[in-house]
């Protein structure tokens, strides 16, 4: 048995089989390229969901990291640390909002920001007691904890996972009229990614964003945007609510706030909306420590440069065009922005996964969701010329098919 096989059967034996990964086990990795344990090499196209906007073990994170750990790495919230107040108000900065509240998980940002949608309706609006309602899009992904999934329309999420928690109510994606016919005197909030990842880059109508901006000011609703996968420089701009020129009055932060190194989310808001938690309503023992803190610093300061932005645009420039060419060659459709692409393989040509494996085999490392599409999101310190040779991969593995 080679070292490939005999890792994936450990994991195999001892692991629950919540996932269902490619057969590829990494060793190491660096920038835009991993390293298996027979030594094969891989141009990541997936960067860990987009955790990984600014490659693996970006010098820059590292020093960070590496600093940290020799001072203090955890303190809770219990006291105060010298890393996280510095973190907040470049985060805070860099959203153009006032007020931060820290956590890890995409997840728990999620979970946060309908706290703090209910909390403001209670407070602010006026919503009688237990009764706010929050407003999402069908095809959402905001993460696997109980009350996320149930608001989720994949039936995979939440079959056998039941009883759900109440209080929101589903929309078709991309519907204005829908939305406008569902906001009313109970709504807290509305919640949506600016552009739907898991879905298979689903990236809304022009004005959509406007429309539930307005929306959301008729009928004073919060909108919150779950820019958990699109945000930090994803689509060319640091948010995808950037690009439609929309500010939400809540962002939701994860994956790419910890730069690939740990994890770190957070809910980004106004005073008036953030500042309305009181001690001992909400936290989170990891949530702001200081080595979290440290390395998200050090992702804003990447941020605030404007590079990693600049660079999705011109990788996105040749990953659009040489996608868009293989239209009638294996491939459907293609959608996206930026750094970013959903690809739906012709079904008769082969499963997503048997054209994730293919690539595989090719170097290439890409991700399926929901059968037939693959994901592109690679590490934004990925070349040209690197983009080039994954379209020509990709080109290979549909002509053999
Ligand atoms: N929200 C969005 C838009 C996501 O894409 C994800 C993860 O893919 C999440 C939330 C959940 O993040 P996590 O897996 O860190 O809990």
């Amino acid at each position: 048995m080679n070292r490939t096989a005999a890792a994936i059967k450990i994991e195999q034996d001892v692991l629950a089989h919540n996932y269902h990964p490619l057969s590829v086990v990494v060793e190491r990795a660096e920038g835009s390229w991993i390293t298996d344990v027979d030594g094969k090499r891989y141009l990541d196209c997936l960067a860990g969901y987009s955790a990984l906007n600014f490659g693996h073990g970006h010098p820059a994170l590292l020093a960070a990291a590496r600093a940290q750990l020799e001072r203090a790495t955890l303190t809770s919230r219990a006291f105060h640390n010298d890393r996280l107040g510095p973190f907040a108000a470049k985060l805070a900065d860099l959203c153009g909002m006032h007020l931060v509240l820290p956590m890890n998980t995409g997840a728990e940002a999620v979970e946060t920001g309908i706290k703090v949608a209910r909390r403001w309706a209670y407070q602010v609006k006026g919503v009688p007691a237990d009764d706010a309602e929050i407003v999402v899009a069908a095809g959402n992904f905001h993460g696997r904890t109980t009350t996320v999934v149930s608001f989720s329309t994949d039936q995979q999420a939440r079959t056998g996972f039941g009883p759900f928690t109440p209080g929101f109510t589903v929309v078709p994606y991309d519907d204005l009229d829908a939305l406008d016919a569902a906001v009313g005197e109970r709504t807290a909030a509305v919640l949506v990614e600016p552009i739907q990842g898991e879905a298979g880059v689903v990236v809304p109508s022009d004005g959509y964003l406007a429309g539930i901006r307005r929306i959301c000011d008729d009928r004073r609703a919060l909108f919150v945007a779950d820019e958990i996968q699109s945000g930090l420089g994803r689509v060319g701009a640091t948010f995808a609510c950037e690009l439609a020129g929309v500010r939400p009055d809540i962002y939701l932060l994860g994956k790419a706030l910890g730069g690939g190194v740990v994890p770190v989310s957070a809910v980004v808001s106004s005073r008036d909306v953030l500042g309305l938690i009181r001690p001992g309503e909400h936290g989170s023992t990891f949530g702001g420590n200081p080595l979290a803190a440290a390395v998200g610093s050090a992702v804003v300061d990447l941020l605030a440069t404007g590079k990693y932005q600049a660079a999705a645009r011109r990788i996105g420039d040749v990953l659009h065009r040489g996608l868009r060419d293989l239209i009638g060659h294996g491939v459907t459709a293609v959608r996206g922005v930026g750094a970013w692409a959903g690809v739906d393989i012709d079904p008769a040509i082969g499963s997503g996964r048997q054209i994730c494996d293919a690539l595989a085999e090719r170097g290439v490392l890409v991700k399926d969701t929901h059968g037939s599409t693959i994901r592109f999101a690679p590490p934004l310190v990925t070349t040209d010329d690197e983009i080039r040779w994954a379209l020509d991969r990709l080109r290979e593995v549909l002509a053999v098919r």
